[in-house]
């Protein structure tokens, strides 16, 4: 499933083409995705223009000259085409054409039309279209923490949400609601870099600990955006279901295999990483580099 830096990595690729741009020849070649597409979807973006577009967690919203913004979740193997190039790199590419997709435009701006598709083979991903006053109210955003990657998140805030919480770091990260959009495989990798175990009480962890990780959250994410959110690759894995190997992943589907960090005695640690599952999700962690 794409992740907060595969989706930024796509906002990115389609901001030159379509802020600015109007929105001509709309095709829409099936009623729904995972929900129904909006009523008058192509009506509501025929010739409208994009003043910006922005991400949200894993969502893109493209804000309209008519008011509306333009919501799309990627789902699991959503896929935007430039000119029939795919935008990111994913486990699978997109079907450029045919019966996958789903939806597709022309971008006009400054005399040059680029075409644009939505292609969608799983059909987990969905579109809205919100009033964009009324995005932040919306009940996909409003109970939604701060971006992990702008100003609302810090040490300070991680220590209020997390003030007297039993539950797990590694669990507390995940709820939506503490933070925004980080996901499974970005907080295994977060907590071994902070050397936290994934396994202590949110609550418990002091202050200059919540400092440095939410320095390592934020890099974590911005070396995966870097690598342009292209190093996931698949691979079937120990929990039975879909998954994903990324090789600059430090711990993150490494079961069994040595830890790779450097304890301060200055010698190689030599444990090995564990899975756990928490929350019903595989945590990969070294039980002697991350600390309770
Ligand atoms: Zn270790």
């Amino acid at each position: 499933m794409p992740e907060l830096p595969e989706v930024e990595t796509v906002r990115r690729g389609l901001e030159p083409v379509i802020v600015g741009a109007r929105l001509t020849r709309l095709r829409q070649n099936r009623p729904d995705l995972r929900f129904p597409f909006p009523e008058r979807f192509v009506e509501r973006l025929e010739g409208a223009s994009v003043e910006r577009i922005d991400r949200r967690a894993k969502y893109l919203l493209a804000a309209l000259s008519t008011g509306e913004t333009w919501v799309t979740h990627l789902g699991m193997t959503g896929r935007f085409t430039v000119d029939g190039e795919q935008l990111g790199e994913f486990e699978e590419s997109a079907p450029i054409a045919g019966k996958h997709e789903h939806m597709s435009f022309c971008a006009l701006k400054e005399g040059r039309v680029t075409r644009v598709g939505f292609a969608d083979a799983r059909r987990f991903g969905f579109m809205g279209l919100i009033q964009t006053a009324q995005v932040e109210t919306h009940p996909w955003f409003v109970s939604m923490g701060p971006e992990p990657l702008g100003n609302g998140f810090s040490a300070a805030h991680l220590a209020e949400v997390f003030d007297g919480k039993k539950q797990s770091i590694k669990v507390s990260l995940l709820d939506q609601r503490n933070v925004a959009g980080l996901g499974n495989i970005y907080v295994c990798e977060a907590l071994y870099r902070a050397r936290i175990s994934p396994l202590i009480a949110a609550g418990k962890i002091s202050k200059p600990r919540l400092e440095t990780l939410t320095a390592v959250i934020r890099d974590v994410l911005n070396d995966a955006i870097a690598a342009g959110g292209s190093t996931l690759k698949d691979f079937a894995n120990a929990e039975g279901g879909q998954g994903y190997f990324q090789h600059r992943f430090d711990v993150y589907g490494r079961e069994g295999k040595p830890c790779l960090g450097k304890p301060c005695l200055g010698e190689g640690c030599t444990d090995v990483v564990k899975r756990v599952v928490q929350g019903g999700r595989s945590t990969f962690y070294c039980p002697s580099c991350q600390r309770r």
